[in-house]
């Protein structure tokens, strides 16, 4: 395939390119083939401060622009994703790995999301609400916070800056990113299209570099009242230690250990497709992923068999290639990390069905590629059923009843997303209140979420938050109560109660 040629890319602070003050450099390659895609800055605190003091000088303008012309912009943002939506798409299959299908899902991804806060500029709703004092109006406001640290993985490279910039620019912030070292190109063609659709300079920068140099000042900065972070729980919790002492708001999307169950008289058929889709897709690299599949006793077998057939149709290569059917995986570390995996669930006992093996044939061995991964008869409290793996492994966990398979399905640290495969409406309904999880879906897989609806997880996949829909606004605004008292004299609030 072509390849454009290789450039050297810079940090983007108040409307300027530049180098990193230190002028040290690292370089993302290509999971897929290990190409050079480009050379980036590696950023210091010196960056850092930098890009936060044009965010913080370009909040007092951008606050008070209107915010139905904020969201005039994100319109224009949306329409430029829509026209780079193939070129962005291959760039992302060549910086991260992911088919080109769910590349383009990734940009719609974001032109959805762009869209969707667009007109948000024209609602931010507030409230009104009747005062208990006669000649008195009372309401609450959304207000802009300041400037937002968003720091993002790579597995989502434009869909999730997306879910974070947009919502935090139409509610009047100012944004420093840092995007995730792997996909560093994606971050920065991300703020080029917010510039070229019409970002004031200083309203959204962006810092490459390390989680622990750019990610770690950008969390301390003591001007930088928000942080919003999506990656795994191990980061979560350093960066909720950090934000500590200056009280920030902290969101924070960490990662999920994903059930589907599938009841005995379920659609077989469909719960195979639905497995496949949720757990190889992105090489089931997904927060959503299906790393766990809890099956009725009496269409175990049947389903185990069906899965390995399925499996081992699918064709591993670059995501460029129209009849691959997954990619690679993001590194070389990931690829160790989930090739362990298979030395522990095969040391726990668990029963390796297909898979288990980093691929090389076929040209293959230029890139990270695991093998699709089943493992049966594992038990829920084995490692392979706890832990993230963060690649296309998943567990079969044997269940007699729906009771068992709630139970089994809850017994996790993480609740992000859940499913279940029946045709009983009553089964149906009783997964839909008893599992612990933030997204749950009947009758289809764990993944495909939708920008107008919240996203995010219970127990230790976050801290309550949501992202996208309505309730993203609560992470980038602050309530404001307003009294406005119109009755010519002083009125005192559960006081003066017998006035009428
Ligand atoms: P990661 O935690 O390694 O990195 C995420 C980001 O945090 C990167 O930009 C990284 O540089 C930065 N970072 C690392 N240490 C930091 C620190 N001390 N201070 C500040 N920033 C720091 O995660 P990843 O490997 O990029 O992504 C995979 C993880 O993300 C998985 O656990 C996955 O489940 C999770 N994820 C969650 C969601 C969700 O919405 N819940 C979505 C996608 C991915």
């Amino acid at each position: 395939m072509a390849v454009a040629e290789t450039k050297s890319f810079q940090n983007y602070i108040d409307g300027e390119w530049g180098d990193a003050a230190r002028g040290e450099t690292f370089e993302s390659v290509s999971p897929a083939t290990g190409e050079l895609i480009g050379v980036f800055p590696r950023s210091g605190g010196e960056d850092v401060d930098r890009a936060v003091a044009a965010a913080k000088a370009a909040y007092e303008k951008w606050r008070l622009v209107p915010a139905p012309r904020r969201g005039e912009i994100l319109f224009r943002f949306g329409q430029l994703l829509i026209d780079q939506k193939d070129e962005l798409a291959l760039l992302m299959t060549r910086e991260m790995g992911k088919v080109l299908p769910e590349a383009g899902g990734d940009v719609q991804e974001a032109v959805d999301m762009s869209f969707y806060m667009a007109g948000e500029g024209r609602r931010l709703f507030g409230h009104t609400t009747p005062s208990e004092l006669p000649d008195k109006f009372n309401m609450s406001v959304r207000m802009p916070i300041g400037v937002i640290g968003v720091i993002t993985p790579w597995n989502f490279p434009i869909a999730i800056p997306s879910w974070k910039i947009a919502p935090a620019l139409v509610c009047g912030n100012t944004v420093v990113f840092k995007p995730a070292t792997d996909t560093p190109l994606l971050g920065e063609r991300f703020v080029e299209l917010l510039a070229a659709a019409g970002v004031p300079k200083g309203v959204v920068n962006i810092v490459h570099g390390g989680g622990g140099e750019v990610g770690d000042r950008l969390v301390r900065h003591p001007d930088v009242p928000v942080i919003t972070l999506t990656g795994s729980r191990e980061t979560g919790v350093e960066v909720l230690r950090a934000a500590a002492d200056g009280l920030k708001h902290v969101h924070l999307e960490l990662g999920g250990k994903n059930a589907v169950i599938v009841m005995d008289d379920a659609d077989l058929e469909l719960a195979v497709d639905g497995i496949v889709w949720s757990a190889f897709g992105t090489s089931g690299q997904r927060c959503t992923a299906a790393s766990r599949v809890i099956v009725h006793e009496r269409v175990y077998d049947e389903l185990a068999s069906r899965l390995v057939v399925a499996a081992e149709k699918l064709r591993l290569g670059p995501g460029w290639e129209p009849d691959t059917d997954v990619g690679p995986v993001i590194n070389k570390t990931a690829l160790e990390k989930i090739h362990s995996y298979t030395e522990i669930g095969e040391g726990e006992g668990a029963r390796l069905l297909t898979g288990g093996e980093v691929a090389t044939g076929d040209g293959l061995g230029q890139g990270f590629y695991y093998r699709p991964t089943i493992f049966g008869d594992v038990e829920a409290q084995m490692r392979i059923a706890q832990e993230e793996i963060f690649g296309p492994t998943t567990a079969l966990i044997r269940v007699g009843d729906v009771d068992e398979a709630i139970r089994v399905a809850n017994g996790i640290r993480f609740g992000l997303s859940s499913s279940i495969f029946t045709r009983d409406v009553n089964t149906a309904f009783r997964a839909m209140r008893d599992l612990e999880t933030g997204i749950t879906y009947v009758n289809a897989g764990t993944i495909g979420a939708e920008v107008h609806l919240p996203f995010g997880g219970t127990k230790e996949t976050g801290n309550g938050h949501r992202e996208a829909g309505q309730a993203a606004l609560d992470v980038f605004t602050e309530w404001k109560s307003i009294y406005v008292d119109y009755s010519g004299r002083l009125q005192k609030a559960q006081i003066d109660t017998a006035e009428t």
